[in-house]
């Protein structure tokens, strides 16, 4: 099955009970057992229905065995880090997700897992960093904000080679555009609260398990911690996911003309998009993935400029968050970077003039124009 058909008729494409075509909302918390013991569904932090076919559609699009939902990105990765234990070290991917850093950083820290933060689009430098106690490597790539890429068959040679867990946080391209598992990794996690929803109305985190066996440690966390996705969410979810193929088609095409306006405008310094030819991971992410995604970062001036520019800018929403139909803008080093030390921050090159945008699906001269004003404006006025 081709990926736009997967994403309709994959997982369950229609109710097993009643034939309905859209997974209705099993709003249910306990289910009548036949006899002791005897029944399908138990008590629904453990498994319903329609939380159900989400998990085995996002399992299908990843190429995995199982896939469980969650209440966010975040209780995502707080259950895959809980299959570690105090002692057990973690390689994670440098500029990783601000939140990423901060559950890190701040939570599991509390309960003995160790994590070190690593350039992992150099492999030599995750090699090296390989301790006896290392149990995973967590990336993402592309990440955010910089779009650096990470080698997902170099990486998992490093990880089979210690005996190593790799985790990667799909988010930025989506199923539809890279399959980690294809390129050897054990687990693939998503905020599914950016393209998969895609229309800035559910906050949800997916997590695939590469084997059964993974899956049954994953279902175990899922059902004693208990931050499952509501039947109503994993519905939402279901409905935004039959049309990411679209979605990520058109989304592709809006970013490249933004692209093409940002690095020919001169009040624009840097502009960071992974399907440029002088990016330095332009080469390894073609080969991993089939599109580039609709994130760009680039560089004005100063962050006067940046905050002046998200002032006058009026398609492009001022919000945290990405992945949807609408076009947002957002400085990193103020909002979803802000929890991140500022020293830290510039060690990474995320420049207080940074600005962020994921494009969404309006008319992509619209786009263009409104940068275009916004940025002629800010010349102007400083
Ligand atoms: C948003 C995001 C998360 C966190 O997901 P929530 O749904 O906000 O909890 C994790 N990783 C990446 C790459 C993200 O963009």
């Amino acid at each position: 099955m081709r990926k736009k058909t997967q994403l309709i008729h994959g997982g369950v494409s229609r109710d097993p009970y009643t034939g309905a075509v859209s997974i209705p909302i099993y709003q249910a918390s306990t289910y009548k057992q036949d006899g002791v013991g005897n029944f399908k569904y138990e008590y629904a932090r453990t498994g319903n229905p329609t939380r159900e076919a989400l998990e085995k559609l996002i399992a299908d699009l990843e190429g995995g065995a199982r896939g469980f939902a969650f209440a966010s990105g975040m209780a995502a990765i707080t259950a895959t880090v809980q299959l570690f234990r105090a002692g057990d070290h973690l390689l994670v991917t440098d500029d990783v997700y601000g939140g990423t850093f901060r559950v890190m950083d701040k939570i599991f820290s509390r309960f003995g897992v160790d994590v070190s933060f690593v350039d992992t689009s150099d492999p030599e430098t995750v090699s090296k960093s390989v301790r006896p106690e290392t149990k995973a490597i967590f990336i993402e790539t592309p990440t955010n904000p910089l779009l650096k890429i990470t080698n997902l068959e170099a990486i998992s040679g490093i990880a089979k080679e210690n005996g190593l867990k790799l985790i990667v946080d799909n988010t930025f391209s989506t199923p539809y555009w890279q399959n980690p598992i294809a390129h050897g990794a054990d687990i693939v996690l998503h905020s599914a609260t950016k393209y998969l929803g895609g229309h800035s109305d559910v906050v949800a985190g997916l997590v695939v398990a590469k084997d059964e066996q993974l899956g049954e440690e994953l279902h175990f966390v899922q059902n004693s911690t208990g931050g499952v996705l509501a039947p109503h969410d994993s519905w939402l979810l279901i409905r935004g996911i039959k049309t990411l193929g679209i979605r990520m088609e058109e989304i592709e095409k809006n970013t490249e003309e933004v692209v093409r306006f940002l690095t020919g405008h001169d009040a624009v310094g840097k502009v960071y998009y992974p399907g440029l030819t002088d990016h330095p991971g332009h080469d390894v992410h073609q080969k991993q993935a089939g599109g580039f995604g609709g994130m760009i970062s680039f560089t004005v001036e100063s962050q006067e400029k940046a905050l002046s520019l998200l002032e006058k800018v009026r398609y492009f929403t001022l919000a945290e968050s990405l992945g949807a139909v609408e076009s947002l803008i957002s400085i990193p080093s103020l909002m979803t970077h802000a929890s991140i030390p500022k020293e830290r921050r510039h060690e990474l090159g995320i420049e207080d003039g940074l600005v962020r945008i994921s494009v969404g699906l309006e008319d992509p001269l619209d786009l263009v124009e409104d940068l275009e004003q916004a940025l002629a404006a800010n010349e102007i006025h400083v």
